[in-house]
């Protein structure tokens, strides 16, 4: 109904759980699309280029910075990631909703160049559980565990600019609630004033 979605941009430490919340949120609805991450990180054993993300080599990353391709970026745990620009322009202008899946750093910069944008960060019940998640994942070593555990604790610092908070301990109610923020987020006033004036006309 909206001729212009609303940019979702979900944040929250590695392993708490955004992945499997937004799969959940998302399935059967049509009006909501994820935009793609560029990476410098090398794939997981389970990650196909494209899907999960694109990976690139380092000075690709770094011609994509400088010739404006990346909507945000930045570095994370020894590596760089960014959102393509083109492809959320592209999608917002159909009028879907995107949702990005992005760290703190990155999330800021969107705040400040769209400050429209809708911020959620979402947060294991407890760092112990984030932990356990992190090694139940068994993506990661244990170095790279510990490596996330001291960025999360960052980002709580940095998290202060979100609009709403959710609670990954069951993921299908948190899966709920982002749903149901995604669509009041659609009902805002500023997007719909259209429909009041041209029943005034
Ligand atoms: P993220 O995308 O935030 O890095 P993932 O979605 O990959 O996190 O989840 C990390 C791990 O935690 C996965 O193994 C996932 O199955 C598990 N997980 C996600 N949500 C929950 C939950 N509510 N309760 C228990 N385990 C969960
Ligand atoms: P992972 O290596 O676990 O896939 O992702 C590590 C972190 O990078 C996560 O917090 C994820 O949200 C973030 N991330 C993924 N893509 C992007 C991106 O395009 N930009 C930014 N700034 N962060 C990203």
């Amino acid at each position: 109904m909206n001729k212009r979605g609303r940019l979702i941009v979900l944040s929250g430490p590695s392993g708490a759980g955004k992945s499997t919340v937004v799969f959940k949120a998302v399935e059967g609805r049509d009006d909501v699309c994820f935009s793609t991450s560029v990476t410098t990180r090398k794939p997981r054993p389970s990650e196909v280029d494209g899907r999960e993300y694109f990976f690139v080599e380092p000075d690709r990353f770094k011609e994509m910075v400088a010739n404006g391709e990346l909507l945000e970026h930045a570095e994370y745990v020894a590596n760089s990631y960014g959102t393509p620009r083109a492809y959320v322009e592209s999608k917002l202008n159909e009028g879907l909703n995107v949702l990005l899946d992005i760290e703190v750093q990155g999330a800021r910069q969107v705040n400040q160049s769209m400050p429209e944008a809708v911020k959620i960060f979402i947060i294991p019940p407890s760092m112990e559980e984030l932990k356990r998640r992190l090694q139940g994942r068994g993506t990661d070593t244990e170095r790279a565990i510990e490596a996330r555990l001291i960025r999360a604790k960052q980002e709580y610092a940095e998290a202060d600019f979100y609009d709403y908070i959710l609670v990954n301990d069951d993921a299908d109610r948190a899966a709920a609630e982002l749903s149901a923020i995604i669509t009041a987020e659609n009902c805002r006033a500023f997007l719909r004033e259209n429909l009041l004036k041209q029943e005034q006309d």
